[in-house]
């Protein structure tokens, strides 16, 4: 199996890009395995800003292909936020204190949709950086709903899967979601560079 590093300690990352990634034959691997130490700044403009500095800092660390990701939940209503704030939006409170905030900031809206983002940076041994971006389109739920997956999940409502994220199976999550299509682009890449 090829390995990747997929520099972040967010498990459910990890599981979601497992899930995609070991039947096509990666071995999607956290810094944790390997020992390798996360030290970042996250203060990028964008989420692809922020990819990059996670990709560029494990790539000074090891010799091997890294994978970064930056992702996010942009509410139109409120101009995008929490956007490149997702993680750090109630930084100590528990998801779903989060989730019941975000409920209530969007109690007197009527524009209700959203989308979720993610930007991968990929760093092949040697190369320069490749960017791929995946986007999932949908609404805030006005309750909490599912208790699958992780973060802004079971208050986001896909219109791809026409259901909570929280109510799906990984795999299922992963057929619709921003990660999924960022790393569909990414497979694609990997495969046409004999990697
Ligand atoms: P970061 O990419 O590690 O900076 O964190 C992004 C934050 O956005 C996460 O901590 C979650 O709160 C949120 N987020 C990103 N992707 C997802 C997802 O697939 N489901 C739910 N929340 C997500």
């Amino acid at each position: 199996m090829k390995k990747i590093i997929i520099a972040t300690l967010n498990p459910n990352k990890i599981r979601e890009y497992r899930q995609i990634l070991t039947p096509l034959g990666y071995e999607a691997i956290s810094p944790i395995e390997v020992n390798i130490p996360l030290n970042f700044v996250e203060d990028g403009q964008t989420f692809t800003d922020n990819a990059l500095i996670k990709a560029r800092a494990l790539a000074k660390l090891i010799d091997a292909a890294i994978l970064a990701d930056d992702s996010g939940l942009e509410i139109n209503a409120l101009d995008g936020f929490p956007g490149l704030h997702s993680h750090r939006f109630l930084l100590g409170a528990s998801d779903d204190e989060k989730n019941l905030e975000i409920i209530n900031m969007m109690k007197s809206q009527q524009d209700k949709t959203a989308q979720f983002v993610c930007v991968i940076a990929l760093i092949l041994p040697f190369q320069a950086p490749q960017i791929f971006k995946g986007i999932a389109p949908g609404y805030i739920l006005d309750l909490p709903q599912g208790k699958n997956g992780f973060g802004y999940d079971p208050i986001f409502f896909s219109f791809e899967a026409n259901a909570p994220f929280a109510t799906l199976s990984t795999e299922e999550k992963n057929r619709y979601s921003h990660r999924g299509k960022a790393t569909a682009q990414l497979v694609a890449y990997l495969k046409k560079n004999n990697y």
